[in-house]
């Protein structure tokens, strides 16, 4: 049998490709990708009436990458940048996403992955993906920024390859979502709302804009404004936090390792920072999957419950172009989904009846 040539595939192959000439990649840098990238831009105008707004909201949906979160924007260039170099192992402390990216990219550049995760703090979907994707898996007795601590350390020694967001490049990669967006609005928006953990995200979408500005691909820049959860709240209260908590378990981070970063975004664009509570993100993440039928996890619904303050305080103009990032898919964390959804399924017997009298026919 002939062996057929590999069909030139005409469709798109991730981030590196699309954007490489904004990438530290070059012609010898293999190129690992799972074609993450190229999410949706949804209009969410439903929301906007829910919560009596007057302006047009965009939702980057980032829960469509390959595994299910923006972190495999990033994720492509710092395992092909590892590749690059000859490393062999590379590892990530997380809160779960970044260690499930981390984990899928690593198995498709054959090399090993080794992540630490808070013990018995991380949403199941998560845990399930690095188990599955063959990490070598470690439970911390801490927190997220007790694991980064052990982390920044084990790299040090130069063994094993860190690829949290301390690594540059991917920074370098998760801009690629800002230059997405003003391809899909053909400008910047007037606002751009994220939710704020390790901050990594408002520093690379805004270096992302800034560098698409001044390539003269979009003719505006946006306002930055983060959010980040009452008991995870570093950055507006102005110092580290040492027991971090929140439900929305992506953003549990009490000393960013992009504090920095996201004071020049918010300095720089004349953006603003601020918190939100528990009860405001598990209403915003209700809302957001009944009214437009999009599933997010907790910590996107940080910056959908700023929109409604902004909102509230008259923050946001009428007629404003807004975005906002859905950072990770719901699916990630049912055990929060099942208990915030409020209700349960009703059980009966197996006869129509029997359902006819639970809609009351
Ligand atoms: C990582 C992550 C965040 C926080 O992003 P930072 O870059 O750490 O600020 C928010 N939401 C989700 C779903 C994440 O995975």
């Amino acid at each position: 049998m002939t062996v057929r040539a590999r069909p030139q595939l005409d469709c798109w192959q991730g981030v590196i490709r699309r954007y490489a000439e904004h990438l530290p990649v070059s012609n010898v840098t293999p190129i690992i990708t799972l074609n993450e990238g190229n999410t949706p831009l949804i209009p969410a105008q439903n929301f906007v009436e829910a919560i009596g707004g007057n302006f047009q909201l965009f939702l980057k949906y980032e829960a469509l990458n390959p595994t299910c979160s923006f972190k495999d924007r990033g994720m492509t260039v710092a395992v092909s940048k590892a590749r690059e170099r000859g490393a062999e192992i590379v590892i990530c402390a997380s809160t779960g996403n970044t260690s499930a990216s981390a984990a899928a990219y690593a198995a498709r550049a054959k090399m090993k992955c080794v992540v630490l995760l808070p013990h018995g703090k991380i949403a199941q979907g998560k845990l399930a993906q690095a188990l599955m994707y063959g990490a070598t898996t470690i439970a911390v007795k801490g927190n997220f920024d007790e694991a980064l601590r052990i982390v920044r350390e084990l790299g040090e020694s130069g063994k094993v390859e860190v690829v949290n967001s301390i690594n540059p490049v991917r920074i370098e990669g998760q801009k690629t979502a800002a230059f997405e967006i003003c391809d899909q609005l053909g400008d910047a928006p007037d606002f751009h709302f994220l939710p704020v953990g390790n901050a990594g995200n408002i520093t690379a979408y805004w270096k992302g804009y800034k560098e698409y500005h001044a390539a003269e691909k979009s003719d505006t820049l946006p306002r930055m404004f983060g959010f980040q959860a009452a008991g995870a709240a570093p950055i507006v209260d102005g110092h580290p936090v040492a027991n971090p908590h929140t439900v929305a378990s992506a953003i549990r981070i009490g000393n960013p390792a992009s504090w920095e970063g996201a004071r020049n975004a918010i300095a720089e664009s004349d953006g603003y920072i601020n918190k939100v509570t528990d009860e405001e993100i598990i209403a915003a993440y209700r809302l957001i999957a009944r009214t437009e039928g999009i599933f997010v996890e907790p910590a996107c619904a940080a910056p959908l419950a700023g929109i409604a303050n902004c909102v509230r305080d008259g923050m946001v103009p009428e007629g404003s172009l807004v975005a906002a990032t859905m950072t990770g898919h719901g699916l990630k964390d049912p055990e929060t989904a099942i208990s915030a959804a409020g209700f349960s399924p009703t059980v009966v017997e197996p006869t129509r009846e029997a359902v006819e009298r639970v809609l009351g026919l």
